[in-house]
């Protein structure tokens, strides 16, 4: 038996006694596999139950979701990240639904015409839920193949991800592709995880980077892309009765169709980012936003959050005023909707993100009285 033989059926039989009961396992639809799979990018399993679970609950097939409103999926997935995600399951829905008839094309290359669905994302569907024997190669996927057959290089590229995609075929070629698929995620997940823990792996008779001493080696790290520093000021604009000004990020935006506190850039990877976030804002407030004069104030609060490609620190800006609609320009490249709600009542009504959550409990501190005119 060659070794892709061997690895096939090594891995399906340690699967078959081994393998994750999770809920998207149990003879999926391609929705329920399309919908985890989502989930799953950038987020833990442990993470993802509740969600899912809620998710199916609201949204039980591809119809009900393409005929949901996009404020409602945004709240359901609120606190998950990644609200790309979101967006694109409920335009797939709509397309599914309009171009499809509400059923799913069982071909990885079909599949993959619909927004947010990549290669990955097209196997998992095709194997978990049409039985195809495609591969899906996520990051557990990747360092079981890599450290098993020995492939060295930057897998994200040129010959190494070649030989990675021949060798994923190769193995979902000898059939049972789910299984296999999954074996190699649950692998991945377990003994074959960053560290690997060889003594207990099926695979250990045959496996390259053991056998050679590489398993810390193996895979390559690829290059980390560089993060964008930047820096904005959040406007905790409100009224004499309480109520805050929230507006709707654009959907184009990243974080689009969420609800924030409106924010404006100061600077990105600037040297000088301490002064500049010291240099008055509320002119920069009236062009973006809204005037009002003498009002202006910063507090000498800072939230951080860190996205996959940015470095985000936010600064909170505060005004007020008897009542702040005679004041807004409402034509906003930023924004497409505006609302008054009061502070504690953000996160119940509306789809907000984790940034915006810490801003809000930031705000909570907040004495409007004690806070510095900008
Ligand atoms: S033997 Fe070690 S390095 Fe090789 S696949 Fe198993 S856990 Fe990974």
């Amino acid at each position: 038996m060659n070794d892709t033989e061997w690895f096939a059926s090594t891995l399906r039989d340690w699967f078959l006694q081994n393998g994750r009961k999770l809920p998207w396992r149990d003879q999926p639809s391609p929705y329920e596999v399309w919908v985890s799979e989502l989930m799953l990018q950038q987020t833990q399993v442990v993470t993802v139950l509740p969600y899912y679970a809620r998710w199916l609950e609201r949204f039980p097939s591809v119809q009900a979701l393409a005929s949901a409103d996009i404020s409602e999926v945004l709240q359901l997935w609120a606190g998950l990240g990644y609200y790309r995600r979101a967006r694109f399951l409920h335009e797939g829905a709509k397309l599914i639904v309009d171009r499809y008839g509400g059923t799913f094309p069982d071909d990885p290359e079909e599949l993959k015409k619909i927004r947010g669905i990549g290669s990955y994302t097209a196997g998992a569907i095709a194997a978990f839920a049409f039985h195809k024997d495609t591969p899906a190669i996520d990051g557990n996927v990747e360092r079981v193949i890599s450290r098993f057959f020995g492939i060295d290089g930057d897998l994200s590229r040129g010959e190494p991800l070649k030989l990675l995609h021949q060798t994923a075929h190769k193995v979902a070629a000898h059939g049972h592709a789910a299984d296999t698929n999954q074996a190699m995620m649950d692998l991945g997940a377990s003994c074959c995880a960053k560290i690997a823990r060889c003594a207990a792996c099926p695979l250990a008779e045959r496996c390259f980077a053991l056998k050679h001493g590489l398993t810390e080696a193996l895979p390559t790290p690829k290059a980390a892309p560089a993060k964008t520093d930047e820096y904005r000021a959040c406007l905790l604009l409100r009224q004499d009765d309480g109520r805050c000004l929230i507006a709707r990020r654009r959907s184009e935006l990243l974080l689009g169709g969420l609800w924030e506190f409106p924010m404006i850039t100061i600077c990105k990877n600037s040297t000088n980012a301490a002064s500049e976030c010291r240099l008055p804002r509320h002119l920069l407030w009236k062009n973006a936003l809204a005037d009002i004069p003498n009002h202006w104030n910063t507090s000498n609060i800072q939230i951080t959050h860190v996205f996959t490609h940015i470095k985000m620190t936010v600064i909170l800006d505060t005004a007020q005023c008897a009542t702040f609609e005679p004041h807004l320009n409402l034509q906003n490249a930023t924004y497409d909707s505006f609302n008054s709600v009061s502070l504690k009542d953000i996160p119940s009504q509306y789809a907000i993100s984790t940034l915006m959550k810490k801003i809000i409990k930031a705000a909570q501190r907040i004495d409007m009285q004690k806070t510095l005119p900008l």
